[in-house]
């Protein structure tokens, strides 16, 4: 059962403006500020043209800037699957958070008020597991928000997103299974990936993978781990 949702409207965006697609992802961001005030300006200022649909605080207060029928704009050059203008099929949320580099926890009021959030959405626009993603998924150029200490295992326990359990094999990939680990990084939907058996071409990709799924490889080479762990949430992907 969902608990009620607390939403506050004291603060708009005026950087938004229509949705092309219908809603199909849901994305997590970290603000990278240190607080509220900070994040609200930045998400409200005409001249930085960003914005997303919810803001939640570090005391678990949310925030809603954009409606939801808008198209707000936080992904930014991003892909999925195949799919362009994230920000037209998706809803953005970003939690007040001083940055990965910072090595804080998220606060735990944060992460209920994430939790019930992402339920009433998920459900409102049967949104599907394998579509609740972090910015640095989409954007695995670019981007590494929400970082190595967002909560994914907690939030799958609550059904939000996809998390298998890590198989353990810390054998190196050959040039074969370096190729289908790539190939089944494209088939989840990661994008910009060039299949063949260069890792460092697909350096980025590949440490946005780990630092969603196996964090404590974010630095590392992908290993039997890596492959394992495509393989397993390749099974509970739908489609
Ligand atoms: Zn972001």
């Amino acid at each position: 059962m969902l608990c009620q949702l607390n939403i506050s409207h004291r603060y708009k965006s005026i950087n938004f403006d229509l949705r092309k697609k219908k809603i199909s992802l849901l994305i997590f961001h970290y603000t990278e500020t240190n607080d509220l005030a900070e994040a609200i300006k930045l998400l409200t200022a005409k001249k930085r043209k960003v914005s997303c649909h919810y803001l939640i605080d570090t005391n678990g207060l949310i925030y809603n800037l954009v409606d939801e029928s808008k198209r707000a704009w936080h992904a930014g050059e991003s892909m999925w699957k195949r799919s362009k203008d994230i920000n037209s099929r998706s809803i953005g949320i970003e939690i007040v958070y001083p940055g990965e580099f910072v090595r804080k926890k998220y606060k735990k009021k944060q992460i209920e008020s994430l939790i019930k959030l992402s339920l009433y959405l998920k459900k409102k626009y049967k949104i599907l597991n394998q579509n609740i993603l972090g910015h640095s998924d989409i954007a695995p150029k670019r981007k590494i928000d929400p970082g190595i200490f967002f909560p994914w295992e907690v939030l799958n326990k609550s059904s939000i997103g996809l998390w298998t359990k890590k198989r353990l094999d810390n054998s190196d990939l050959n040039k074969e299974s370096i190729k289908l680990f790539l190939k089944n990084l494209q088939k989840l939907g990661y994008p910009y990936l060039k299949i063949n058996n260069n890792i460092n071409f697909n350096k980025s990709v590949i440490e946005n993978f780990h630092r969603h799924h196996l964090p404590y490889m974010v630095k590392s080479k992908p290993n039997g781990t890596s492959l394992n762990k495509t393989i397993d949430l390749l099974k509970k992907s739908i489609d």
